[in-house]
């Protein structure tokens, strides 16, 4: 997003933290889940087809084919979805922590 010179002034003023605390208010205030996934996550370089994770790939490169599937891929829609299946993941354990807990709790309360 910081290469868009208009979107990039736009982000560099507010900063990411306040982009994403705000996210994540808006998103409690619409009882919304809210998700980060590890800044590190190379979601651009990871074939969402088939999770091949290609060594490099300099920013220049917009338009991709994965070598291992053959899936033809557009740089930022495949980070998308790499994105979005890495926070339902993220979700999905939540969820299975949070049924243990209440398995856990309901286990004190019963004994
Ligand atoms: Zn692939």
């Amino acid at each position: 997003m910081l290469r868009n010179h208009s979107l990039a002034q736009a982000i560099s003023n507010v900063g990411w933290h306040q982009i994403t605390s705000m996210l994540a208010y808006k998103a409690e205030w619409y009882g919304r889940d809210f998700v980060q996934i590890d800044k590190w996550y190379p979601s651009s370089k990871r074939c969402h087809a088939c999770g091949h994770l290609c060594d490099a790939m300099p920013l220049s490169v917009r338009h991709w084919d994965c070598p291992a599937c053959g899936a033809s891929h557009y740089r930022d829609i495949n980070a998308a979805k790499n994105i979005l299946k890495a926070g339902k993941a993220i979700l999905a354990g939540a969820d299975k922590l949070r049924e243990h807990e209440q398995k856990t709790t309901v286990g004190r309360t019963g004994g």
